[in-house]
């Protein structure tokens, strides 16, 4: 037997450590027990990986690129490599997973998708893939949401898909969520169930990690040709639910000389009542189906998150981060929303690359390490700043009233 620990992968119960499992209603064993079941068999049999691996190549544009950031690089005095998710069809990783999971949801003989969404990036990538699919697609989502976020919701339904606003409670992304569980309880036989992180129960965190993980395998083999050695010494990237983060860490979690750096959503500061950063304020506790930390009051109610960035507003971290926090595998960090800015305006200037902002935290972070100068630091560029135009122009619009008052 083999006793070699990995952080790679959760036990037979979905486990990572003492975080994970599958937390849910009676009514929903069939679907999720279904799936528990099939997934790797599906994700690994041939035809599977052959049209995966072809549709992430011609639809996705994969590879992304590896780029060396020379004068970004010559600021922290290191070398640093920006994975470029943003690349991407559709401006983000997250269509790496919803391409994957709509093939196996076809395998599967499913004729209807649902998924939830928050500002709706998971939302217009699961409307994508529906599309290339022909595939029915109903999207949930916060009727505040729905307000804040008018362009992805108009994207959403010109790829066809149906969006149904969530009324209750702080019609939020977690409102959301509880519609699409109650849509599947409904609809056991015809519908999969499209989730947009490595969050859920089992085994929608280990399904989605593996999804992702396209970003460090590639990351391993450009790097190599770049620097002669597959692994960095560093690997950072944001994390949110931390899709991109497992993507990015996947392939270096076992290789002990590759420092793991998440970088979460500081808010307005960690004592502010208004912030993101899970690790720093979360408690042990049940969230969408799975045992993480979860940003709680003392009786165990949800606290609702802040950040600048829609993207990583989630209360909660997948258990995977939750155990490389709690075993000491990986260092968390946080920036707040305004460090987050001014390291969007630093790559851009520098670089003449306009990040997502969620992307921005993990950039941020650079500052908070004391790098070598032969070091090689890769960071997750998760994705493309052009949804958060609007939030960098206010952002500009303070800055040139001091400039001019
Ligand atoms: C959704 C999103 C994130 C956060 O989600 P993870 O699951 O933590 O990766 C980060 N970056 C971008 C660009 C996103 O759209």
């Amino acid at each position: 037997m083999d006793h070699k620990v990995s952080y790679q992968r959760p036990n037979e119960q979905g486990y990572y450590g003492r975080f994970g499992g599958a937390f849910i209603p009676e009514m929903l064993h069939p679907n999720v027990k279904e799936l528990q079941e099939r997934y790797l068999d599906i994700m690994y049999d041939a035809a599977f990986q052959k049209e995966y691996t072809e549709l992430l190549r011609d639809y996705v544009g994969r590879p992304t690129p590896l780029y060396f950031a020379k004068r970004l690089s010559a600021q922290y005095n290191t070398n640093i490599y920006l994975k470029r998710e943003d690349l991407c069809h559709t401006g983000a990783h997250k269509v790496n997973n919803t391409v994957g999971q709509i093939l196996l949801a076809q395998r599967l003989g499913k004729k209807r998708i649902i998924a939830e969404t928050g500002a709706g990036q998971h939302g217009v990538a699961t409307a994508t893939v529906c599309a290339l699919k022909g595939m029915e697609c109903i999207v949930y989502m916060g009727e505040k949401d729905i307000e804040r976020q008018a362009p992805n919701v108009a994207r959403m339904k010109m790829l066809g898909a149906t969006v149904i606003p969530a009324t209750s409670g702080s019609k939020t992304l977690k409102d959301a969520t509880n519609e699409a569980i109650r849509d599947w309880i409904n609809n056991p036989t015809d519908t999969h169930y499209i989730i947009g992180s490595v969050v859920g129960p089992h085994p929608y965190p280990d399904m989605v990690a593996r999804f992702q993980s396209i970003i460090s395998e590639e990351t391993r083999w450009q790097l190599k040709t770049k620097t002669g050695s597959e692994l960095p010494d560093y690997v950072m990237a944001c994390v949110g639910g931390g899709s991109n983060a497992a993507g990015a860490f996947y392939n270096f979690l076992d290789e002990p000389t590759v420092k793991i750096v998440a970088v979460e959503a500081g808010g307005m500061g960690i004592e502010s009542g208004m912030s993101a950063a899970t690790t720093r304020l979360g408690k042990p506790g049940i969230l969408h189906g799975s045992k993480s930390l979860v940003m709680q009051t003392e009786d165990g109610q949800v606290v609702e998150p802040h950040s600048i960035s829609a993207g990583l507003d989630y209360p909660g971290i997948g258990p995977l981060h939750a155990h490389l926090f709690d075993s000491g595998r990986g260092t968390f960090l946080h920036a707040t929303d305004d460090e987050a800015l001014e390291a969007a305006f630093q790559l851009a200037k520098l670089e003449g690359i306009i990040p997502a902002l969620e992307s921005s935290h993990a950039l941020s972070a650079l500052k908070q390490i004391q790098f070598k100068q032969n070091e090689v630091v890769v960071v997750c560029l998760s994705g493309r700043g052009d949804k958060d135009l609007a939030t960098y122009m206010k952002a500009m619009g303070v800055h040139s009233n001091e400039v001019t008052g």
